[in-house]
């Protein structure tokens, strides 16, 4: 994951010193003033390349939108398929301009775009549903089989500006200050793009006490009040929680999200129908029938296929603990995955439930999934040298996984 990951150079916002933000980074602590401010993502980031051209040059700036993500497949006969992607596409409807920014998001540092930037941006006229329709189109190009369903889970789109100019009736790549003579670019309009980037004092909204999380959280936790805190429409709005308890030593409270959903096109509402859908070698108790059955989905970003398994696993235990609202004094990592992720990623997982497989094809086009409610639930794991474990629940986690995320 992280070899795809681009830099942004920015300030500050406190004392205006320099800084360098990783992409998901949102929690940052300002080297200089020590000040520790959180990035407020109201629907993409949008970035512009840094550019080499002189200074009586007029910079004309090109969209592109940028996915980094996963798309998950299910087919027929074989198992899930998780195709994890970094693909950038131009956002305005042009044949003349490199179709990609190839490795430049990854060798350039990045800014934020503000009104600092100067030049003429260039209007995004293709609307994010068909570039997600074409990503789409890229990615199944190497995959052999057709697949019954797929779905982006990732939710990282931006949009970045690549800097040109246009010399003599030539235009020129300003990163490069070499022509591109077969970019014509004749109907070309222009905008005011929105340049808002909203930082915040990483402080409880309730309280002013100082907040907690990991760099890349999108949850925020006060040890002054207990509460938890996530973003929304560019400010901090509470969350409810819920925590299962544990006196272990060593343990670290990882976060989940328990949802409960009408599902329609196979039965799935309590334990039994689980039992039944996934062929579960267990024989339905009469108890089974009146237990509401929950999504436990990871409220933290994992590789895909520990994404995968791990859903699969809490799923299959269906944890019963019991349920305080006490946060423990412990570690408590972030939400690093958002609820919204983790609901359309709901049907991925019902697919890889059903039991005989053959039965999907029939059934994969006919499943819904309506009224959503989730619940953040920390689960305590056991943090070992290695792996994080839930002996109970035989999940375990690599480190490796969690040493990506942390930094
Ligand atoms: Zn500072
Ligand atoms: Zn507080």
């Amino acid at each position: 994951m992280k070899k795809t990951d681009i830099l942004i150079q920015h300030q500050c916002p406190q004392c205006g010193a320099p800084a360098i933000l990783a992409e998901a980074e949102r929690l940052f602590q300002c080297e200089y003033c020590k000040v520790r401010s959180y990035l407020l993502q109201r629907d993409f980031f949008r970035y512009v390349l840094p550019h080499k051209a002189s200074e009586d040059k007029e910079i004309v700036y090109f969209p592109y939108w940028r996915f980094r993500g996963t798309l998950f497949s299910c087919f027929a006969k074989k198992e899930h398929e998780e195709k994890f992607t970094d693909i950038s596409y131009p956002a305005a409807n042009t044949d003349e301009l490199p179709m990609s920014l190839g490795f430049r998001t990854q060798a350039l540092k990045l800014s934020f775009l503000s009104s600092e930037v100067k030049g003429n941006f260039v209007k995004p006229t293709l609307a994010i549903k068909d570039v997600m329709n074409i990503f789409r189109q890229i990615v199944n190009e190497s995959t052999a089989e057709p697949p019954l369903y797929q779905k982006f889970i990732g939710d990282n789109l931006s949009l970045i500006y690549a800097p040109y100019y246009l010399q003599d009736d030539v235009w020129y790549d300003a990163i490069l200050n070499a022509p591109v003579p077969s970019l014509s670019a004749p109907h070309i309009e222009y905008y005011k793009p929105d340049v808002q980037i909203h930082f915040i004092p990483a402080l409880c909204p309730n309280c002013g006490g100082d907040l907690e999380g990991n760099r890349n959280a999108l949850s925020l936790t006060c040890r002054r009040c207990y509460m938890i805190w996530k973003t929304e429409k560019n400010q901090l709005i509470q969350i409810l929680y819920a925590v299962i308890g544990s006196d272990a030593e060593d343990t670290v409270w990882m976060p989940f999200w328990k949802i409960r959903a009408e599902v329609s096109g196979v039965k799935l509402d309590s334990y039994a129908d689980l039992i039944r859908l996934a062929n579960l070698p267990k024989a339905v108790l009469k108890t089974d029938e009146s237990e509401e059955f929950y999504f436990w989905i990871p409220a933290f970003r994992v590789f895909p296929s520990v994404f995968l398994r791990l859903t699969k696993g809490m799923i299959s235990v269906q944890p019963k603990d019991e349920l305080t609202n006490q946060l423990p004094d412990g570690t408590v990592y972030s939400v690093t995955f958002p609820c919204s992720e983790a609901v359309r990623s709901l049907k991925i997982h019902i697919a890889g439930l059903i039991k005989p497989k053959r039965n999907l094809s029939n059934i994969i086009d006919k499943i819904g999934i309506r009224n959503p409610q989730a619940l953040l639930v920390y689960v305590p794991f056991q943090d070992e040298a290695h792996e994080i474990i839930h002996y109970e629940y035989h999940l375990s986690v690599h480190k490796n996984i969690f040493e990506i995320l942390k930094d």
